[in-house]
Parts: structure tokens; sequence; C-alpha cells
């Protein structure tokens, strides 16, 4: 069985940094997070991860190392700009792209993801 991978990117909160999260999927919506690294924004574009869509609902496994910087397993989108910002369950946030602060944040299940810079 092929297995259907791709990278989202999620930015971290404290350090601003970029790093790129690897899911597979699973079944449906269901998608597993496997793996997480650093990554630059010039690399993402090369790479075309900035141009990921995708409506999926992830869940971390246990090999996944979360972000790079402060270890977060989860994500949250901004609202405002739709972009992935790490998340440790905190119910609130700031947008680690926008700056936008993000209130009773919840576990919405599936999302839609688009990640570019436009
Ligand atoms: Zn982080
Ligand atoms: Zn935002």
């Amino acid at each position: 069985m092929k297995v259907n991978a791709q990278v989202i990117l999620i930015r971290c909160k404290s350090s601003k940094r970029l790093y790129g999260a690897r899911i597979q999927q699973r079944k449906g919506k269901e998608w597993d997070m496997t793996w997480s690294f650093p990554i630059d924004d010039m690399r993402a574009k090369n790479e075309g991860f900035d141009k990921t869509t995708l409506n999926v609902d992830c869940c971390a496994t246990e090999e996944y190392p979360g972000c790079p910087t402060c270890g977060a397993t989860g994500y949250v989108q901004c609202a405002a700009c739709g972009k992935l910002t790490c998340w440790n369950g905190e119910n609130r946030s700031k947008c680690a792209w926008c700056n936008e602060q993000l209130n009773d944040i919840a576990y919405r299940g599936a999302m839609d993801i688009s990640v570019g810079d436009d």
C-alpha cells in the first residue's frame, strides 16, 4: 500500500521559527503526525511545502517529536491568516505569523490547511 505523506508548515509561537511536520494519511481525513524538522522559509518555498492545501484532522503519534524549539505537539490555526502556530493546549496564544491574538482555542477536528505566503 502506498503511503500518502505530506508536509505542513508550522511556526513556533515562542521562537517564530518555521518547521515542517510530516503527516501521513491513516484513513480519510485522519492523518498521523510522524516527524518534524526545522526548515527555513526559502527552502520551504523551494520544496513547495508552502503550497500544501489539505482538509485534515492530524493526530500526533508517539514518535512525533513536536516543535523543534519548544516541543509542542499540537498546532492551532489562525482565523485571520489561516496559518499554523505550534500549540501545547493553552487556551490563549498569539499567531506566530501575523501576531493576531487567538482566544478560546479548542480542538476543532478537521481543518482546511493552506499554509502559503500568498
Ligand atoms: Zn514551538
Ligand atoms: Zn495569523
